[in-house]
């Protein structure tokens, strides 16, 4: 899949509408969730342009990974759930019900989490 530029990350990355802030580094921004499913519900994205889990771990730089990664930890770690626990996911395509075609992480927190995956 090729990346939509149009896509509603790449917006809010471009200044085109607003976000939520909780961090922003050469790599990554991360903002609150439109409509939160848990009591902290934070997106973390990429400053480049991935559609994807497999796109971003695939094909982004050594220097992107670690630094997305990086601001991930630190995210969590500034909204104070580090020390509680929380949960980081990814949707990877239809299956999953990935819904914005750039590369996210959730990061839930602030209440007990319950099962990982929720029966349909
Ligand atoms: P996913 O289903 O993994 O693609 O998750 C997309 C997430 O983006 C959903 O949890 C939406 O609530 C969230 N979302 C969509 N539009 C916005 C927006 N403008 N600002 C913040 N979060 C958004």
């Amino acid at each position: 899949m090729s990346y939509d530029s149009n896509n509603v990350f790449a917006k809010i990355l471009r200044g085109e509408i607003p976000c939520k802030k909780v961090h922003e580094d050469d790599f990554a921004l991360a903002f609150h969730d439109i409509a939160p499913q848990a009591k902290i519900h934070v997106l973390v994205i990429p400053k480049g342009a991935y559609v994807s889990s497999a796109d971003f771990f695939g094909t982004a730089s050594d220097a992107e990974i670690a630094g997305f990664c990086r601001a991930v930890a630190k995210v969590a770690k500034d909204l104070g759930v580090e020390e509680a626990g929380y949960r980081i996911l990814a949707n990877h395509g239809a299956d999953s019900g990935q819904e914005v075609p750039h590369f996210h992480i959730h990061v839930f927190g602030g209440q007990r989490l319950g099962r990982l995956i929720t029966p349909n």
